[in-house]
């Protein structure tokens, strides 16, 4: 194993075929003390399944420097309320820290009721407020008592766990939403669990369960409001699309409710074709089976044949993925594969051993997959298997670029829909874009990037066409 890599870190790193780690993957597990992990906190991990409710009010109870996980970095787009864009803190200095920080906890919570009236306020109990301990249940339950509102504590202190810690704080805060609304007459219609709507994907997937005849009770949490949330528990089923952040709450509603659940990914033909036959089997509806394949008739072969006009631009090039949750880089190695791009490096924040048997069924010999990477690693393995293009998320970005690697946002920071037929479009042509731009050769000629032996590239034509058209809501 090369050198950049750390003893302790070898049994989260494997080749495929022949390896650095032993047989099983460590993952799962917390991060390697001083490994600079590229995982997110538990706070940023509760963050990230919460912020997306629309109407919902977030206070983040901590110094200033926490509140930076803000929409503006972690952005989803809404249908109606924009109150989700605010964030707050109580910005804790060190005489909180010393007298304890409720005091100035409650007045937050009564200077937001004051000037905004939420129905529903999220209060996130960050990594200092886990040290000095303050009761920031009692606080929200008094807050409940005084304005007749939903107060929910979220306890997330940043070093309490690992990021699917924070998926599981935020599901049981959502679970404290829904368990009140549990007695209500069962609905026809589905829940869509673990879309965020970062690009208006939700909408995408609204839109063919509609022309499905299913309707959509309620949605986790991407375009979600406090109203729609509550009618959850009527829901005949489940479709969990992000299983790392929402596998828990799909148990735990049916436990609770007796809602069944399935998993689905939206991302590429196959994975989309895939997910809407098997929403109508799951709820045995002909009907909707008909529509499905009326839906997939029209849209597969137009996607199709649109990745086609593209795929020579690929031949011979190389992806390396680091995402958060192994659902999705199963999807995108499967979509990779589509477009005749081989996956030489892939990794995960938060994935589990199944989605790394899965993954290792689905590369080549040699293909190095890590769990919770650093971005040491990264650089070592992305170098030594010739990666062209890194798909990741904000983090992974810089690190793209300083090594002269094309890149593409496959999170937050994405302004076009990545999921469903659509979906196929603009991600071929959004890697197409960075793949083939030239401008990386330029900077990988003052880079330590070592290029493989290759002819010139050649100038590949731009395919530009429209842009993504923005999908209704
Ligand atoms: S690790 Fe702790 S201090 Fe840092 S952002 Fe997370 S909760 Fe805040």
């Amino acid at each position: 194993m090369s050198a950049e890599i750390l003893e302790e870190r070898r049994l989260s790193i494997q080749r495929k075929g022949g390896g650095c780690g032993g047989d099983g993957m460590r993952c799962d597990a917390a991060s390697v003390a001083g490994a600079v992990s590229q995982r997110a906190c538990v706070y940023c991990g509760a963050r990230v399944v919460l912020n997306p409710i629309t109407d919902a009010f977030h206070i983040v109870h901590g110094p200033i420097g926490c509140a930076s996980y803000t929409w503006d970095i972690r952005g989803s787009l809404t249908s109606g309320s924009e109150l989700f864009r605010n964030s707050f803190s109580t910005d804790l200095q060190e005489k909180d820290i010393v007298f304890g920080g409720a005091v100035k906890l409650t007045a937050a919570i009564d200077e937001v009721m004051q000037q905004y009236a939420p129905k529903l306020i999220f209060v996130y109990a960050t990594c200092i407020v886990g040290v000095i301990g303050d009761d920031v249940e009692a606080v929200c339950r008094d807050a409940e008592k005084k304005y007749g509102i939903r107060v929910i504590a979220v306890k997330a202190p940043g070093f309490s766990g690992t990021k699917s810690t924070g998926y599981r704080m935020a599901c049981n805060a959502l679970m404290q939403l829904l368990t009140p609304h549990a007695d209500q007459p069962k609905a026809v219609g589905v829940n869509i669990l673990g879309d965020y709507n970062l690009a208006g994907e939700m909408w995408i997937i609204k839109n063919y369960l509609r022309d499905m005849g299913i309707p959509v009770v309620a949605t986790f949490t991407g375009d979600a409001s406090y109203d729609t949330l509550i009618k959850a528990p009527t829901a005949q089923l489940n479709i969990v699309q992000c299983a790392g952040s929402m596998m828990y709450l799909a148990h735990r509603m049916e436990d609770a409710f007796g809602i069944p659940w399935m998993k689905a990914s939206f991302f590429g033909v196959e994975d989309t074709s895939t997910a809407l036959r098997q929403v109508a089997e799951h709820l045995h509806d002909s009907q909707a089976k008909e529509r499905a394949e009326a839906i997939i008739a029209k849209r597969a072969p137009v996607a199709e044949e649109f990745l086609q006009r593209y795929k020579a631009h690929f031949i011979g090039k190389k992806a390396a993925i680091f995402v958060g949750g192994g659902f999705k880089a199963i999807s995108l190695i499967r979509q990779f594969n589509e477009m005749g791009i081989e996956t030489v490096v892939v990794g995960t924040q938060t994935g589990k051993e199944e989605d790394y048997e899965i993954i290792s069924s689905l590369v080549n010999p040699g293909t190095i997959i890590l769990d919770d990477a650093n971005p040491a690693e990264l650089e070592t393995f992305m170098k030594e298997k010739g990666a062209d293009i890194l798909v990741g998320g904000v983090k992974e970005r810089p690190l793209a670029y300083k090594l002269g690697i094309a890149f593409c946002d496959h999170n937050h920071e994405r302004k076009h829909a990545l999921g469903g037929f659509e979906g196929v479009e603009n991600f071929t042509r959004e890697v197409n874009l960075s793949l083939n731009s030239p401008v990386w050769q330029q900077v990988r000629t003052g880079a330590s990037y070592h290029l493989r032996a290759q002819a010139p590239a050649k100038q590949v034509p731009r395919l530009l066409g429209h842009r993504s058209k923005r999908v209704g809501a």
